[in-house]
């Protein structure tokens, strides 16, 4: 009988508020770096500890118009149909139990958000059930990932692979701001993106372009 191959699927973790084209690099150069089968993007639901993000279902259909041109791309509801703060041990747990057990999950996010991963809930488990891709803008180093991880890193260090991106330093912080000052965003998120903020009058937008 002919072995069936495990799928390696990325899981594309973020708040994407908005989604933009060093989120949609990022997916792409992990997907061919690892040879992925598919990427899964994942909107979180009410990211932790963060007070104020544009409502889940925008921030949802925004990320499906940006991964609908490609189809490596996938997205899933599971941080907003949980409900609640986003923990990615649920996240992954809630994944798991769609996908076929030998499945190898890669939990693809920026390396900002690894650096904290000491104080997410259940660290052990999370690294236990994902490998993880951390993202890197230009210029970043990752020296104190060790340092980070603290007790951790004996066990899983490993398991945590540096993806250096392309020189884009695409932030959402920067989109945001932009889009408050009434500045173009044009050619740092996909122009169905920007219609669907300026459509539904998003960080400050109004409808005249
Ligand atoms: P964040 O702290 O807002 O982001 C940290 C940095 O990573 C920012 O520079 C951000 O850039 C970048 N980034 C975020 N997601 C990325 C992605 N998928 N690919 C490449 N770069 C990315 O992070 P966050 O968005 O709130 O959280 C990231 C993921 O970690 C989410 O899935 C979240 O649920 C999870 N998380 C879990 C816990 C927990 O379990 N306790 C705690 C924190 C985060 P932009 O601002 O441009 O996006």
């Amino acid at each position: 009988m002919e072995e069936v191959k495990a799928e390696r699927v990325g899981i594309m973790g973020g708040t994407f508020d908005p989604i933009h084209y060093g989120h949609l690099v990022a997916a792409e150069t992990a997907r061919e770096a690892f040879s992925l089968d598919k990427i899964i993007f994942v909107p979180a639901g009410i990211p932790y500890f963060k007070e104020k993000t544009t409502p889940a279902r925008h921030r949802y259909l925004m990320t499906l118009l940006a991964i609908m041109s490609n189809p490596y791309f996938e997205i899933s509801r599971v941080d907003l149909d949980r409900g609640g703060v986003t923990y990615t041990v649920d996240t992954l747990t809630d994944l798991k139990k769609g996908l076929p057990s030998e499945t190898k999950m890669y939990f693809i996010t920026g390396a900002d958000a690894i650096l904290e991963i000491q104080n997410w809930k259940s660290p052990g488990e999370v690294l236990s059930m994902a490998e993880f891709i951390a993202a890197t803008r230009p210029g970043y180093s990752l020296e104190n990932l060790s340092r980070a991880l603290g007790p951790l890193a004996a066990e899983f260090q490993e398991r945590i692979h540096i993806l250096e991106m392309p020189p884009m330093g695409i932030s959402s912080t920067e989109v945001r701001q932009r889009l408050a000052k009434g500045r173009s965003v044009r050619y740092l998120l996909p122009e169905t993106v920007i219609t669907y903020i300026h459509n539904e009058g998003l960080y400050g937008t109004s409808q005249a372009r």
